[in-house]
């Protein structure tokens, strides 16, 4: 369905990047990776993406925080690939305090990355995509792009600004090919959700299975992680023509977070 289309997954070295890009690689959409990571093991997964699909895969480091090497990439796909169809907006960290204890440093990282590396990737991507007719920009939001929970300050304004960016974005390409949504996943098991139920069983004196348990219970109604697999299926659907029609959206798959 996506054989000749070229794909970059930002933040793709891990987690729901990295399930994304094995699904449009699936689907036949060559890849380039991106995201951070030991060397030989990014290696090893570009190799097994290509030849698991019989793809062209490819790897671009680009720090997504850097509007300069945000540039190299977006033209390295056209170099190297001839072409940018699928721009999926993915890489994110995260940071959690209070607001009166929030260091501005923290603040000014997650914003660079969760919320202007979009801005970036799409003011170079959007030309490309108006030259071909054709282009899908999928932002990875978040629950957290549509309704808020304490201590996340910087990550929730983040990730409202890219609700209102997929919008705007959306409005601006409308009848151009390109469409421009946003998907917003509840709680999965990444290394990102990892590090927050690590914190939660040190302070609440639980283990693993019961801070899992705890974290799921507190938001996610349906008691499970959604996977990564299941996001990229829903990518790929964002990227299939019977989506044409279907832009400046939001896309929850959360367990029911925010129907509460
Ligand atoms: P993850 O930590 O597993 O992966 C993050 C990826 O981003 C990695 O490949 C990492 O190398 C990359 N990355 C981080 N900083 C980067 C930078 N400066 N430049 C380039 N790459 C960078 O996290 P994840 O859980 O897979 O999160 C992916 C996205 O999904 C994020 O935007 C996150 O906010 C969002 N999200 C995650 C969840 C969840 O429950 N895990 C829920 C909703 C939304």
């Amino acid at each position: 369905m996506l054989r000749g289309r070229t794909a970059i997954i930002t933040g793709s070295t891990s987690g729901i990047g990295l399930g994304v890009a094995r699904r449009l690689a699936g689907a036949g959409a060559d890849i380039v990776l991106n995201g951070f990571g030991d060397a030989d093991e990014i290696e090893a997964l570009r190799a097994d993406i290509a030849n698991t699909h019989g793809v062209r895969a490819t790897y671009h480091g680009a720090d997504m925080s850097k509007p300069a090497e945000i540039a190299a990439l977006i033209a390295h796909a056209k170099a190297e690939h001839g072409r940018l169809d699928i721009l999926v907006n993915n890489a994110g960290i995260q940071f959690v305090a209070p607001v009166e204890e929030f260091p501005p440093e923290r603040w000014d990282a997650v914003i660079a990355i969760n919320l202007s590396a979009s801005f970036h990737t799409t003011r170079l991507a959007v030309p490309l995509m108006r030259a071909q007719g054709w282009g899908r920009i999928i932002n990875i939001a978040s629950a957290h792009g549509l309704v808020a929970s304490v201590n996340k300050v910087a990550y929730v304004s983040a990730k409202h600004g890219l609700v209102g960016m997929t919008k705007v974005v959306a409005l601006e390409t409308a009848g151009s090919g390109i469409t421009v949504n946003a998907i917003c996943p509840g709680w999965v098991l990444t290394p990102l959700v990892q590090k927050q139920v690590d914190a939660l069983a040190e302070s609440k004196g639980l283990n693993d299975a019961e801070a899992r348990e705890a974290l799921l219970g507190e938001k996610q109604p349906s008691k499970k992680f959604v996977s990564p697999e299941q996001l990229g299926g829903l990518a790929v659907f964002l990227c299939s023509e019977d989506a044409a029609q279907v832009t400046g959206t939001t896309h929850s798959m959360d367990g029911g977070w925010v129907a509460q």
